[in-house]
């Protein structure tokens, strides 16, 4: 059951071709735009010339401007993308234009990236730039943009936080409902027009994002690892540090250990949790979680049916007292976890290493459901399961079991994010153990297996 290692998955990178020289003409000016903010900040003659015939008002347009992404024109079965340039349109509005240091490979996009069975384009005619984050340097603002300007180093987050929507206003910008429908930012060689994926794009020399997804941040801790916080470790962190704070002294129980679960194992740790059980069939992801902070991991395909019955006997209290305080001893009644985490999801395609017990990801949301006692919270953030999970009714409306299901964790990217980089900063969140794997532009497809076959942690795009 309980296990120790120091194993790590070998950390690799993928260089990118010795030929490429486009990267370092982006940097040069860059370079230019950071140091003259103003006028100024337009990169190239071309550039100048299209701004300037631009009806933004923008006073930092780059319209006209070359730049490298991945595109994909279609989708469907066996389908990848592949490198393109595109030329930057005008940008207007809340527009803002950030060259991209470093973006994340997330499993969510895996089935769009590599082209599942039934996957199609949501622009049907057009072509895409998948990635919903990263982190880089602003090189432009529409005229409207108040929250960051140009020379910030800022992560775009995969949900927004606008500060001025229904659900901001309430306390769920997780929820917020500041987005818009995809916005043409480029065209192709050929005339297609490319929108960025949920308006971010990040798998591009350029992103072009709406500002609401985008914070400044102060660091210069290394990009690819600031990556992480745009969607897997901000939703990790936020499983145990937002909707439901996990409380010093806790039990929290965490299904899978994937970027997200080995992200929540270190918040559950940073926050206090006296123990912090981890359920993952991947071995070598047990390792990191014991790593991380985990005091004990379960292999489901060994515990099987007994799982559930297997957490529940490590969260017994020390005294079978009634009177006395604190847990009960086994057929007490507070029988589990404080907090029990479900970041499980189910496979796109078939792992590499070792298989769950239940491809679809319906069983780990059952087992959590389960596993959580009267009382204690249950907090879901899996995505893509295959099927229906079914409750006994009485104790569905009855069980006084806490669900509470967000998007990216519940982090509130403005509140949030310069906290978590805190946490980056201060060397108390290990970003670094989590990026296993570097890969240039011309590697967003094979990032992207690698996070399909669960043969690294994090695959992350690095712009050279
Ligand atoms: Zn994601
Ligand atoms: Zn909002």
């Amino acid at each position: 059951m309980k296990e120790t290692s120091d194993k790590k998955f070998p950390k690799t990178k993928i260089e990118a071709p010795s030929t490429i020289s486009r990267r370092d003409a982006l940097k040069q000016s860059a370079i230019a735009v950071a140091g003259t903010v103003g006028a100024a900040a337009v990169a190239s003659s071309a550039a100048a010339q299209s701004a300037s015939s631009s009806t933004s008002g923008s006073s930092n347009n780059m319209a006209g401007r070359k730049f490298r992404a991945w595109v994909h024109r279609e989708m469907g079965e066996g389908i990848t993308g592949g490198v393109e340039e595109l030329t930057l349109l005008p940008i207007d509005g809340r527009q803002v234009v950030i060259r991209t240091e470093a973006s994340q490979c997330c499993y969510s996009n895996v089935s769009m990236m590599l082209g599942a069975q039934g996957v199609t384009m949501a622009n049907p005619g057009g072509a895409i730039i998948l990635g919903h984050g990263g982190v880089g340097i602003v090189e432009a603002v529409g005229p409207q943009v108040r929250r960051v300007k140009v020379g910030d180093r800022v992560i775009v987050g995969v949900t927004p936080e606008c500060s001025e929507c229904y659900n901001c206003l309430r306390g769920r910008a997780d929820r917020c409902y500041g987005t818009v429908d995809p916005l043409v930012i480029a065209q192709t060689s050929d005339g297609v027009d490319v929108v960025g994926d949920l308006n971010i794009g990040g798998h591009a020399e350029l992103m072009v994002a709406l500002e609401q997804s985008c914070v400044a941040v102060n660091s210069t801790h290394p990009p690819a690892e600031l990556a992480l916080l745009s969607c897997v470790s901000g939703t990790g962190l936020g499983m145990t540090m937002t909707l439901s704070p996990v409380t010093p002294g806790s039990i929290v129980a965490i299904f899978g250990a994937g970027p997200i679960g080995l992200s929540a194992v270190q918040g559950a740790r940073l926050m206090g949790a006296a123990q912090i059980i981890v359920v993952e069939p991947i071995s070598v992801r047990r390792e990191l979680a014991l790593q991380f902070g985990a005091t004990s991991v379960f292999d489901p395909n060994v515990e099987g049916d007994q799982l559930v019955d297997q957490i529940r006997y490590l969260c017994q209290g020390e005294s079978d007292s009634f009177y006395s305080g604190g847990r009960p001893r086994f057929g007490g009644r507070h029988l589990g976890p404080d907090l029990v985490i479900e970041a499980v999801g189910g496979d796109r395609f078939p792992p590499k290493l070792e298989v769950g017990p239940d491809p679809t990801g319906i069983l780990p949301l059952q087992q959590a459901w389960d596993l959580c006692p009267a009382g204690s919270d249950l907090l879901t953030c899996g995505i893509g399961q295959d099927g229906n999970v079914s409750f006994p009714g009485g104790r569905w409306s009855n069980s006084s079991k806490n669900h509470l299901s967000s998007q990216f964790g519940g982090t509130h990217m403005k509140r949030d994010m310069p906290r978590y980089v805190s946490l980056i900063e201060a060397g108390l969140f290990d970003a670094e153990s989590l990026v296993t794997s570097t890969y240039p532009l011309e590697g967003t497809a094979d990032g992207h297996q690698a996070t399909s076959d669960r043969t690294t942690v994090n695959s992350v795009i690095v712009m050279s």
